[in-house]
């Protein structure tokens, strides 16, 4: 069900900042060497370290660094050569050391910004910052064998990176196409795997109002943990009417957190400001400073991908395709990289990179959802799809058999000009063969021909139609339009 539209609040400005969590892709946790791998029994991984055992001591996993300074890289911030974990104190039964490790004073990223389109306009919203911190565990409710709680710590010491928003956000629609925008750029890169409804990719967001022209900000409202591009803008379509509500009646805002309930499309009070912990942030004891040197800048630097907003642009720019394709193909690197190496194998250049383009979200499209087969499983090489659009070209296949041999190839694999050969879909160019189907069509609909001769009404397009069934998809279309437009007299 689709959320009804925000109600428009004409003396009103809505301003949103956002706080996502996004859990880095690495093997193991970020302080001890357990899996990270989603879906096991619970407690299935843990250890000494990330159970909080007396004794203990967490070692930072380098390639958490790597992946935040990725991250940080990408999103233009400026990458901090020396940043400092920091204790965050309170007590929950799934954080069993009793303090979260995470940055604070000192964080690994500051600034940045994303990129985005909203309504055909270009978009930036900035970022404060980024920080790593470690996850917690998740209280589990009527598992145990009384049908009491329990806790599953296998999340516990899970990567995560903080990405901080400044309030920027304007609308419930920015904040989601903001949202979208950045989940594209992480998975992109490889360091999340985009996933919200599993929590490697979810987010708070902070949100007030206030009378247009104000110097101000409002009040915030915290919204906590949601985990659906849907329930952020129900969640800050609600939030907003109820805040202009609020002071509109004379009421004033209180600042508090609150939590998100999609059955009921709402907002509720979590805890207010007074109630807010104070964290007793200090200095983690047993973690070094996290240093970034040149050399590691360098090279994280030099391995970036370019990424999908300026890729698209480059297809626009130097390939000619339209916004509408260019944006369908960089949806997804995998897809994006095929297109990019069956160019080059079909010899480049716009008008190649146009058929490649077709190719690709049409037939191959089409293949993709019907198979759920990503472009790194599909059996057609980049380098065969280029030899179909070389042999279109020349005129050894027809559009249509084409398909059929695009089709072959997903589905088996193989060389274009073997399957072309195997299925009989040469195709004709034989006047001879051509002039035969052309004749029984011709003899076969002479009410059809009658009202073409007399200029009624031009029928080339039907008859082409019925001459190219007749050969199967074999015939060569050009071929056949000039027989036939020889045979009615011109048309
Ligand atoms: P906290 O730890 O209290 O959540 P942070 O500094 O981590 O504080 O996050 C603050 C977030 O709230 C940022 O995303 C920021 O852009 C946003 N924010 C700050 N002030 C406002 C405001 N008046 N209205 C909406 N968002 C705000
Ligand atoms: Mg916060
Ligand atoms: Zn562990």
């Amino acid at each position: 069900m689709e959320v009804t539209r925000a109600m428009p609040v004409p003396d009103y400005e809505v301003v949103i900042g956002l706080e996502v969590h996004a859990q880095l892709l690495t093997r193991s946790k970020i302080f001890c060497g357990c899996s990270t791998a989603f879906g096991a029994a619970p407690n299935a991984h843990v250890c000494p370290v990330c159970l909080a055992l007396p004794g203990a001591l967490p070692v930072l996993n380098r390639q958490v660094v790597e992946l935040a300074v990725r991250t940080g890289l990408a999103l233009g911030c400026v990458v901090q050569p020396r940043s400092v974990f920091a204790r965050k104190n309170y007590f929950y039964p799934d954080l069993p050391k009793g303090y979260q490790i995470s940055q604070y004073e000192a964080p690994i990223c500051l600034g940045g910004e994303v990129a985005f389109d909203l309504d055909g306009a270009a978009r930036r919203v900035r970022l404060t910052r980024i920080h790593m911190e470690e996850d917690a565990g998740k209280n589990l409710h009527e598992v145990a064998v009384d049908g009491g709680s329990g806790v599953d710590l296998n999340r516990a010491g899970v990567p995560l990176v903080e990405i901080v928003s400044e309030p920027d956000l304007r609308s419930a629609e920015e904040a989601v196409e903001y949202l979208k925008a950045l989940r594209a750029v992480l998975v992109w890169l490889e360091v999340n795997d985009g996933n919200l409804e599993e929590g490697s990719f979810r987010c708070d967001a902070n949100v007030s109002v206030r009378r247009r022209g104000a110097a101000r900000y409002g009040t915030r409202v915290e919204i906590k943990n949601m985990n659906s591009f849907r329930f952020l803008r129900q969640a800050i379509d609600f939030e907003v009417r109820r805040q202009v509500e609020v002071v509109d009646g004379g009421g004033e805002i209180v600042q508090e957190t609150r939590l998100f309930d999609p059955d009921r499309g709402e907002t509720r009070s979590m805890r207010s400001k007074e109630e807010a912990q104070d964290y007793r942030y200090f200095p983690e004891p047993d973690l070094p400073p996290v240093l970034v040197d040149e050399p590691l800048l360098a090279r994280a630097r030099a391995a970036l991908p370019e990424l999908p907003r300026p890729r698209a642009a480059r297809y626009q720019r130097d390939l000619g395709l339209s916004p509408y394709d260019a944006g369908l193909l960089v949806g997804d690197r995998a897809l994006a990289d095929y297109f990019d190496r069956a160019l080059a194998a079909a010899g480049g250049g716009p008008e190649r990179a146009k058929k490649v383009a077709n190719w690709i979200i049409g037939e191959l499209s089409r293949l993709m959802n019907e198979t759920g087969r990503g472009p790194a499983d599909w059996k057609v090489t980049p380098a065969a799809l280029a030899e179909v659009v070389r042999l279109v070209e020349a005129g050894a296949v027809s559009g249509a058999g084409a398909k059929q041999v695009v089709e072959a190839l997903f589905r088996e694999g193989g060389d274009p000009g073997a399957v072309i050969a195997l299925r009989g879909l040469a195709q004709l160019s034989d006047a001879g063969a051509i002039e035969a189907a052309v004749d029984r069509v011709l003899a076969a609909s002479p009410a059809e021909v009658e009202r073409h001769r007399s200029g009624k009404k031009d029928l080339t397009g039907f008859f082409v139609g019925q001459v190219m069934k007749a050969l199967g998809a074999a015939g060569n279309p050009g071929v056949v339009r000039a027989l036939l437009q020889k045979k009615l007299g011109g048309g």
